[in-house]
């Protein structure tokens, strides 16, 4: 498929076992990401969502049905070159930062970039420059415990693009923030999204700040309903 699309999945099918029961979970899901594009994930909890971000992130295979990414079909590929896929296609938040703790904002930016190749001046260059676009230039000294609970998220996400992926995928990274806090960090997101022009794909309960998304997808018993 050799097209321009950030992310393809073309009829994931899981399924998990639970006390030797078979549990469908993914019976088909289909979905498009375009660069640019920032697509809200909604769905009850237990509805796969978690799934779904796990088999598009390349951390679980489906039982059936293609992930592309980069116009490659990752289904075809050995565990090392999905790794290094997943380490540079694709950026993670998830609901809890899990930054580390002993390591500043600006230390936790720049540490998937050494590790990815990347010199110590141009990591930190670059992470300050993401800092900078969610304003928290002023707090790139700072560990994640003087940081507030809406600054750290605000780190995760900007360690997620750390390494230009074209991809992020959030798994309701806004869940463990009080309203006025989640609104803030997704607005955040949204514009650094749409500044850097990856295609993101980002589970939400919530409703309110799903709309602020380009599209709404649902997870109805294991499929992907488009909203209108
Ligand atoms: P969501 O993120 O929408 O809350 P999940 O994708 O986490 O949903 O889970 C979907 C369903 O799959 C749930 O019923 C859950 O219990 C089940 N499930 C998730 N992961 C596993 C697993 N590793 N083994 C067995 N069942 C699982
Ligand atoms: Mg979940």
């Amino acid at each position: 498929m050799s097209d321009t699309a950030a992310l393809h999945l073309i009829d994931i099918q899981r399924t998990y076992h639970q006390a030797g029961e078979p549990l469908p979970v993914l019976r088909g899901a289909t979905l498009t990401l375009q660069p640019g594009e920032l697509v809200a994930l909604v769905g009850p909890s237990g509805a796969g969502k978690s799934t779904l971000l796990h088999v598009a992130g390349l951390l679980e295979r489906p039982d059936g049905g293609q992930v592309w990414l980069e116009g490659r079909d990752c289904g075809r590929m050995g565990d090392g070159e999905r790794t290094a896929m997943r380490r540079t296609a694709i950026g993670f938040v998830y609901q809890f930062h899990h930054l580390l703790p002993e390591f500043s904002a600006v230390e936790n930016v720049m540490l998937p970039q050494m590790i990815a190749g990347l010199s110590k001046p141009e990591s930190r260059a670059r992470a300050m420059e993401l800092l900078a676009m969610v304003g928290l230039a002023k707090r790139a000294g700072h560990r994640p415990a003087q940081l507030s609970g809406g600054e750290q998220q605000r780190v995760a996400i900007v360690r997620a693009l750390a390494n230009a992926p074209r991809v992020l995928i959030g798994d309701e990274p806004t869940g463990n923030l009080d309203h006025h806090t989640a609104d803030d960090v997704m607005n955040a997101l949204v514009a650094i999204v749409r500044n850097v022009g990856l295609g993101a794909l980002i589970a939400t309960h919530n409703l309110e700040l799903a709309r602020r998304m380009d599209r709404i997808v649902t997870l109805e018993d294991g499929v992907l309903v488009e909203r209108s």
